[in-house]
């Protein structure tokens, strides 16, 4: 079976240093195994889109010495390709979204709900805060609610979860399981303005792309369990899950894309050598004494596969 690995920026600002950590492992991983390298745009919500975003992305990849073998066309911005397994670009799929979304319908996985976050976070007394867990409202409504429903103009659309549990074993961070009823809920497959979701975008996409490896950041496993609940539904092949831990700062927090700080855009201006923030990335782990930090085809060079992830197991444990 041919091998294919992924990453899949969303354009809502500039890469830092844990986005692009990610890519270069996912990119490693792909290399190190034969797989075929794709590089997908997430820009599905065209409100978080920032003009310019994908193509810096692109940049800042091919910067740290980050190639790929399926991607979008860049020779007049990033626009799709359409060969085997494209268009690479997610604001150019809706009809892929469609056709699965109208068979999930059709088979009862699906139901509207007109309810909005605030209404039933008010609902559910969260002990902790704010309550994450949808209380199914709209899944079994009242008549009155019913009707509600069905005039409305508004609604989302949530995927019907059983009350089972989901299992499966990351390559790095071992096994891990959700009850996708207790732990999860059921989830917006659509949104109330039309826009396909992003679980069932990734999986669409990943499905499309015959992807046989998720490397992703670890903030992503939460995710997984709800993809593979599609995944299963739809009879799709099941990737391999590697969900790598976060970077985090000095004061332990994650870094996010929201203040811009580590982003590559920053880090070079400060005149940080490619080589540097290659170091950057591989901080805290360890087996890194011999490593060729110069390009990322040197880091591939000089460590294995399994290297990395025992390396990467030992730091998920600290
Ligand atoms: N586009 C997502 C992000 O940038 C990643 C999606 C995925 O890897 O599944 O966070």
């Amino acid at each position: 079976m041919s091998l294919a690995s992924r990453y899949a920026p969303s354009p809502s600002g500039p890469l830092h240093l844990g986005n692009l950590r990610s890519a270069l492992f996912a990119w490693l991983q792909a290399r190190w195994s034969g797989a075929i390298f794709i590089l997908r745009m997430d820009d599905l919500d065209a409100l978080r889109t920032i003009p310019g975003m994908a193509e810096q992305a692109l940049e800042d990849l091919n910067w740290l010495g980050i190639d790929w073998d399926r991607g979008p066309n860049t020779d007049q911005g990033v626009v799709s390709v359409k060969d085997t397994c494209g268009p690479y670009t997610q604001s150019d799929c809706d009809d892929h979204y469609q056709q699965v979304f109208d068979q999930l319908r059709q088979t009862g996985h699906l139901y509207k709900c007109i309810c909005s976050r605030k209404e039933w976070q008010a609902v559910v007394s969260a002990p902790h805060g704010e309550a994450s867990l949808y209380p199914g409202t709209c899944r079994n409504p009242s008549i009155a609610k019913q009707q509600r429903i069905d005039s409305g103009k508004q609604f989302s659309w949530r995927f019907r979860v059983d009350d089972r549990v989901i299992r499966f074993v990351d390559e790095i961070l071992g096994e891990t399981k959700q009850n996708l009823a207790v732990d999860v809920g059921d989830f917006i497959v659509r949104r109330a303005d039309g826009l396909f979701a992003y679980h069932l975008a990734t999986v669409v996409d990943d499905a499309r792309m015959k992807i046989t490896d998720v490397l992703r950041g670890a903030d992503l496993l939460d995710s997984t369990s709800r993809q593979l609940a599609l995944i299963q539904v739809l009879n799709y092949q099941i990737p391999k899950y590697w969900h790598v831990p976060l970077i985090t700062d000095a004061k332990g927090k994650r870094l996010a894309k929201r203040d811009g700080s580590d982003s590559l855009m920053q880090l070079r201006k400060q005149g940080r050598s490619r080589a540097e923030i290659l170091k950057l990335m591989f901080d805290g782990l360890s087996g890194t004494d011999n490593t060729n930090y110069e390009s990322a085809q040197t880091i591939l060079d000089s460590w294995s596969l399994d290297e990395l992830v025992t390396s990467l197991r030992c730091y998920s444990r600290v």
